[in-house]
């Protein structure tokens, strides 16, 4: 019998699928040989701000950068202070640090992984300048609650939406949920460039003004500066492919959707389903990932909790079972961030979800076959246990 391999993700499936479409769109930058902003840029940010249903959106150079210039925007200065989460990707924290402000972190909740709205108010001093929620994995953190706090304290609210979107919170779209909205289209995003490219949106008319500003070097007139801004702009080549993919994203994101839920029935036929309390007592079995809030997950990544995770980890790609750990360690654990004090111990729910958590494959051109096949791997390993 020959293995079924199952990859983590597979771009060249929806390449192929779309491959002429894409070509055209390149061609068609290609033949124009104008690569800088210009009609492609503008084209995908209205077709963004109308996906993400905000009034603007500024293409830029990465998620990264989208970020950086988010918090630029947003006034946020060297010395001050933005909370966020530990338990991300580094480059949530990072450009906080990189503008030479000082990321402040609140715990996870356990079950959606996002920060905690209600650990962020002991947090919150005279130098807090804004709280940066990540909407992790695909399902938006708790924004009311966010919202309410940044209202009382007058706090700016940088999305890091990054991986998120298309994701839903109480009927609105991720990036229409603060002041801004930052997107990444690495290529493992849901909506993924064939490179590096970001978007920034918002709905406040000066910001927009500003943040287009910030990605021309601070440019508010050609070779005028009023602001230190750098080059932080999108390739027109990127801008084309990725209005393509944009016209699939909801077909996409329905399939992730419709591949969660069937992870969740075969894991719940073979009973290997456990609660969060008995896994930490040492059950065997895995713990599925939650829509905690009333809205839409969109799965960049499908996590489970597992018993003997790194074990897990290791059956599965000895059978060709892509599967990976985001994130192996807690941003307060980095090396580069011990100057800001925080000891391992900290922030326990987030050091929990760094032992535990294990990302599926669950990219849309998945097959049943290939589910059940990684659903019956890991039931037997458990079998083994
Ligand atoms: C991918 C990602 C980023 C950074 O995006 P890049 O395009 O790789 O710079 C930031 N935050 C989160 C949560 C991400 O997943």
């Amino acid at each position: 019998m020959t293995q079924l391999s199952v990859p983590l993700l597979d771009l060249k499936e929806q390449y192929r699928a779309i491959r002429e479409e894409i070509r055209e769109a390149m061609d068609r930058v290609c033949d124009a040989q104008a690569f800088i902003l210009g009609k492609e840029v503008e084209d995908f940010e209205k077709a963004c701000a109308k996906y993400c249903r905000t009034k603007y959106a500024v293409g830029v150079s990465s998620g990264t950068d989208a970020l950086i210039i988010a918090l630029l925007a947003a006034g946020v200065k060297a010395g001050d202070e933005v909370i966020t989460s530990p338990y991300t990707f580094f480059a949530t924290a990072s450009s906080i640090a990189r503008i030479g402000a000082r990321p402040v972190f609140v715990d996870i909740e356990e079950k959606s992984f996002n920060i905690d709205p209600s650990a962020i108010a002991k947090k919150i001093t005279t130098k807090t300048k804004a709280i940066m929620p990540v909407h992790l994995y695909g399902q938006a953190a708790q924004m009311d609650e966010i919202n309410d706090l940044a209202g009382k304290h007058n706090l700016k609210i940088i999305e890091d939406a990054c991986q998120a979107i298309g994701a839903e919170y109480r009927g609105k779209r991720s990036g229409s949920l603060g002041d801004f909205g930052c997107f990444s289209f690495f290529p493992s995003k849901n909506l993924g460039g064939f490179g590096d490219a970001g978007l920034v949106t918002t709905n406040s008319e000066a910001d927009y003004k500003l943040l287009k500003a910030l990605r021309m070097h601070g440019e508010v007139e050609r070779y005028h500066h009023a602001y230190l801004g750098g080059n932080f702009r999108i390739d027109a080549l990127q801008a084309a492919v990725l209005r393509v993919k944009l016209q699939y994203l909801d077909k996409w994101a329905m399939k992730r959707a419709q591949n969660a839920q069937l992870y969740r029935e075969l894991f719940n036929e073979q009973g290997i389903v456990v609660r969060s309390n008995d896994l930490d007592k040492g059950s065997n079995g895995v713990v599925l990932p939650e829509i905690v809030v009333a809205g839409r997950h969109v799965y960049n990544q499908y996590i489970i909790r597992a018993q003997h995770r790194n074990d897990l980890l290791k059956y599965l790609q000895a059978q060709q079972i892509g599967c990976n750990i985001y994130y192996p360690l807690c941003l307060h654990e980095q090396q580069c961030f011990q100057y800001l004090g925080d000891k391992k111990g900290d922030y326990p729910v987030g050091e929990k979800a760094a032992q535990q958590s294990l990302a599926l494959p669950i990219y849309p051109e998945l097959t049943a076959e290939q589910i059940k096949h990684v659903v019956n791997a890991i039931t037997a390993f458990y079998r083994e246990k």
